[in-house]
């Protein structure tokens, strides 16, 4: 019973994307947390994985190698996670140098358009924040508010840095068959995080195209978000079960300071079972026995 009873979180950040803990750090607060397994799941970088299992293993809690794959999608945002990848595999790790760099090259030609617009933005301002994981446009937001550029966060994204904003820049991303592929190769199963942000409110669009992923390797949907409503969570499991797809979940944690999201809680109630985990290794074993 108690078994039963022990938790999981299989969406989580650390500081090696846009998290606000270590991976040391978010594995002992999971630890505290009373959770049994955790994935570490960060965007575009397998950076934190070595750090995070090894710190399970020591305090004897799972920790499962993941990743969060920015996909091309234009309705809307999509991400796939890809649990149990190798982050020594040498072809998922020669397309995460690839994103790695063109974030790069990126952020530069945001800094860029916003110094045209009579912003003053200093690269080595925003290099202060780079220690700490990837830089991006959140960042840049909160030098504009130090700086007296814009009021809040929201504001200086609503005016200058949203997508198709004067000071926006597209982001590199590989189209999702390809994403699939990389996960899988990289020994994965690949999982299409938080649905609703792909901004199809249709269900029967939403299900052509899960049917689509499926087809190119697909495996699970994440069912459980802190975000999706109740209405979300039962058309995500119906689909997830339609398909024989794996029902995950996870509560997307980037550390305490945002929005009051807590590890394996999300806004209180998560409760996932280690049942998740089992059917995630199940699924694992039948892949490496080739049936
Ligand atoms: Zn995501
Ligand atoms: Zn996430």
């Amino acid at each position: 019973m108690a078994e039963s009873m022990s938790r999981v979180d299989l969406h989580v950040h650390t500081t090696a994307s846009d998290g606000t803990m270590s991976p040391t750090e978010v594995v002992r607060y999971a630890k505290e947390k009373g959770l049994r397994a955790m994935a570490i799941t960060d965007h575009d970088t397998v950076e934190g994985i070595e750090e995070g299992v090894q710190e399970g293993e020591r305090l004897n809690l799972e920790v499962i190698p993941g990743v969060e794959l920015s996909v091309d999608f234009p309705k809307g945002t999509m991400h796939l996670l890809g649990y149990y990848i190798d982050p020594n595999c040498a072809e998922l790790a020669d397309k995460l140098v690839v994103v790695q760099q063109a974030r790069a090259e990126r952020n530069i030609k945001m800094i860029k358009k916003l110094q045209g617009l009579g912003i003053e933005i200093d690269f080595s301002e925003v290099k202060k924040f780079s220690e700490h994981g990837q830089i991006g446009r959140p960042h840049f937001a909160y030098i504009m508010v130090q700086n007296g550029y814009a009021r809040n966060i929201q504001d200086a994204f609503d005016r200058f840095l949203c997508k198709g904003g004067p000071a926006y820049v597209e982001k590199l991303k590989f189209p999702p068959e390809e994403a699939i592929g990389f996960i899988i190769k990289a020994g994965g199963i690949a999982v299409l995080a938080h649905p609703f942000t792909l901004n199809q409110p249709k269900e029967k669009e939403l299900e052509d195209l899960v049917v689509e992923l499926k087809e190119k390797g697909l495996e699970g949907i994440e069912v459980y978000h802190p975000e999706h409503t109740e209405g979300q969570k039962r058309f995500y499991r119906y689909l997830a079960q339609r398909h024989g797809l794996f029902i995950s979940g996870g509560s997307d944690f980037h550390g305490l300071t945002k929005g009051g999201v807590d590890l394996g809680n999300g806004y209180g109630d998560m409760g996932l079972p280690y049942s998740m985990v089992e059917e995630l290794k199940t699924r694992r074993r039948v892949r490496f026995a080739g049936i």
